[in-house]
């Protein structure tokens, strides 16, 4: 595997950063994920405007142009030969002696570019027939959960959580009992009447991207569509429940704490809006 790291494509096994790199030290970092289909880079450049903001949040200075930061993404992409596969990309504050504030003197952000094979073919396969289980854990994160910051250390936490009660998702509950979104996803539940309904997006969720155009191709197949808090009674009461990622696409989520939701299989409406967002991915 090549990685990109600061100005350089290097095998993965001499790809290294400084330990005085402020990612290193503070997760004082930005980054973005983004799933690679038939060798296409998948929403680019909604990805790249989250990404300038992220940084615009945390007074971070790119360390590239877009048209550059896009070739480099797409030499990452070549260099591995990754047909299907995960983008990541991580820009740090950059390199210097551990302080908390903003180094005095700028530091140039370390950037680093990374890819992986992923099997989308298979995701959607287990989406169309499986779904995956979630399982509710606490919403311990900070209040700008809008920044795709590299501090995820809540976020792991509630994933091991999960993954330890045998689920394959965490969906977190603020201290009001409502669903804000997963520890890599975003949730949504669909109602009797077939609304769908996810969190509207404020600095207590990511506002992910996948959330974005599956909502797009919902509307486009005259789905309704609500934008609003719900709270975690409500989604182990609904029809489907599913959540949305780069990685995971659009994928059933057909048990809850060990409840079922629904019949405890892929919806009608999920299995509808991942053949859709396949069409969108493959178009
Ligand atoms: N929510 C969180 C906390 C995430 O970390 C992610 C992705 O990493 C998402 C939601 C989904 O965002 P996207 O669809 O842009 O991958």
């Amino acid at each position: 595997r090549i990685a990109y790291v600061n100005g350089a494509y290097v095998p993965m096994s001499e790809a290294c950063v400084h330990i005085d790199d402020r990612g290193y030290q503070f997760a004082d970092g930005v980054y973005e994920g983004v799933s690679v289909r038939h060798g296409k880079l998948i929403d680019l450049e909604p990805h790249l405007d989250r990404l300038w903001r992220s940084l615009g949040e945390l007074q971070m200075m790119a360390p590239m142009d877009r048209g550059p930061m896009r070739l480099v993404l797409k030499e990452v992409v070549r260099r591995n030969r990754i047909k299907d596969g995960f983008l990541y990309l991580q820009i740090t504050r950059g390199v210097a002696p551990r302080d908390h504030p903003f180094p005095a003197q700028t530091p140039w952000p370390a950037m680093v570019v990374t890819a992986k094979r992923l099997n989308f073919d298979a995701v959607m396969d287990r989406a169309m027939t499986q779904g995956v289980a979630g399982s509710s854990q606490p919403d311990i994160r900070w209040g700008r959960c809008d920044v795709k910051s590299t501090s995820l250390l809540p976020n792991i936490l509630a994933k091991q959580a999960a993954r330890e009660a045998g689920a394959f998702e965490a969906v977190m509950v603020d201290r009001d009992g409502y669903v804000t979104e997963g520890s890599s996803t975003n949730i949504w539940m669909v109602t009797k009447d077939g609304t769908l309904v996810t969190r509207s997006t404020d600095d207590n969720i990511l506002p992910g991207i996948t959330r974005a155009s599956v909502m797009k191709v919902a509307r486009d197949l005259q789905m309704k569509v609500e934008e609003r808090a719900f709270t975690l009674e409500e989604a182990k009461g609904a029809a489907e429940m599913f959540l949305t990622s780069s990685t995971s696409c659009a994928m059933p989520i057909v048990s809850l704490d060990g409840q079922k939701i629904g019949d405890g299989t892929p919806g009608p409406v999920a299995k509808r809006l991942v053949e859709a967002y396949k069409a969108f991915m493959d178009a």
